[in-house]
């Protein structure tokens, strides 16, 4: 038996962004993260945080400048060293925000999968380059280890057109002009969770609030997505921390003809300084920061956002011509029991009766509404990593199989 024989067999889940790089790491046979860690401010400075299982900080020997993603991914590797010598990784799976309409699942990465990858930068120019500078510099870093893409538009292939296009001439529907949801993986984790919980709504009519920086609702009937509120970009929707939402066209319209504005410009308006920060005339686009503020224009972007979720829960509702269970998950939605509050006060019409105790003081994933309420609505907290080594799981054992 070699050495490496000896060594306990671990997965690394990765996900970068455009100034980020997370990762988690998964020893053989676990679902709970052995060490999590943030590289964050990548090509302003960088700053670290690494966690081990019991969430206590880890601090590695040395500081970093976090010039690019391969600096961030020597951290990783760094990480590993020093706190775990003794694994061997068996795959790197990564969090790819768009895979077209080909990508419906996860995928070993190859030459033509990259290539492909590539090609869909322009369908998302803000997240999809960094998750492929990601992907190439965990290749450098994990030579020979297996790569696996994870997509967060796989979830939402089951959408029809009537859910998923729009109302332009036909032919940019098969163009690939059309609604490609996101958050896939938080949906299909917070998806799993419920089948194992409540297997009986699972196979009913369930609406997910995913609500964090980035925030969406997801309509799934039978365990399969039927709406979303996310678009063609992340942009569309709901109202985020700094992007707009939904938006008449003719706003965009009138800023590049009327106000002769340049595209990086109503770009930079529409995807940094709206939300929740162009809301509260500049105060804050995080959820605490304004609920603690407490002034009007706090209140009013609040207010607006509840809007807005409300507004979207009904039409998923409507999608599914019903509603069995509403589910809050991320930032916003495990913590703020302000925003669950005034979301769900303003359901009552749908018969949401809320349980105002387990909605302020409970802990972790729970039911917070009441024994009498028609709808019932639930509190996630959701786990895009685990759903990223679960599907590197999946296919490594199916390769395996395959080569029996
Ligand atoms: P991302 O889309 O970047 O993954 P998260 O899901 O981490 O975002 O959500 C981040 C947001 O969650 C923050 O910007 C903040 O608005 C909100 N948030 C986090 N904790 C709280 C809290 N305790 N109360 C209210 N809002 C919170």
């Amino acid at each position: 038996m070699t050495a490496n024989n000896k060594k306990a067999k671990c997965f690394l889940a990765l996900n970068a962004g455009s100034s980020s790089l997370k990762f988690a790491l998964y020893l053989d046979g676990q679902e709970k993260e052995s060490m999590v860690g943030h590289c964050e401010q990548i090509g302003t400075g960088g700053n670290v945080r690494i966690k081990d299982i019991d969430g206590k900080p880890l601090t590695l020997p040395k500081t970093y400048e976090l010039d690019n993603h391969e600096a961030a991914m020597q951290v990783v590797m760094d990480a590993l060293a020093h706190f775990f010598p003794d694994i061997e990784v068996q795959a790197v799976g990564h969090r790819v925000v768009h895979g077209g309409r080909s990508f419906d699942g996860p995928i070993f990465i190859t030459p033509t999968v990259l290539e492909n990858l590539d090609r869909l930068v322009k369908l998302a120019p803000l997240h999809e380059p960094h998750n492929i500078a990601g992907i190439h510099a965990a290749m450098a870093a994990f030579p020979g280890v297996p790569q696996i893409a994870c997509f967060d538009t796989a979830f939402h292939r089951s959408q029809r057109f009537v859910n998923n296009g729009f109302a332009i001439p036909y032919h940019y529907y098969e163009e690939g002009i059309l609604r490609y949801g996101f958050h896939g993986l938080s949906y299909e984790y917070i998806n799993a969770e419920v089948a194992r919980i409540a297997p009986d709504l699972h196979q009913g009519k369930v609406v997910v609030a995913h609500l964090g920086n980035g925030a969406s609702l997801c309509a799934i009937e039978a365990g399969r997505s039927k709406a979303s509120t996310m678009g063609f970009t992340a942009i569309d929707g709901l109202p985020m921390g700094t992007r707009c939402g939904q938006l008449d066209p003719g706003v965009v319209l009138h800023f590049l003809e009327t106000e002769g504005m340049s595209i990086s410009e109503l770009s930079r308006i529409l995807y940094k300084e709206s939300g929740l920060l162009g809301l509260s005339g500049g105060l804050s686009n995080d959820m605490r920061v304004l609920t603690e503020a407490g002034t009007e224009a706090a209140n009013r972007a609040i207010d607006f956002f509840v809007n807005k979720v409300c507004a979207g829960v009904a039409s998923m509702a409507a999608a599914m011509q019903g509603i069995d269970l509403l589910v809050f998950t991320a930032g916003i939605g495990e913590h703020s029991s302000l925003v669950r509050r005034k979301v769900c006060e303003n359901l009552a019409w749908m018969g949401v009766v809320l349980d105002d105790i387990s909605n302020e003081r409970g802990k972790g994933r729970r039911l917070i509404s009441a024994k009498d309420s028609k709808l019932k609505v639930m509190m996630i907290p959701t786990d895009e990593e685990v759903i990223i080594v679960r599907a590197a799981r999946a296919l490594l054992a199916e390769k395996v199989v395959a080569e029996f």
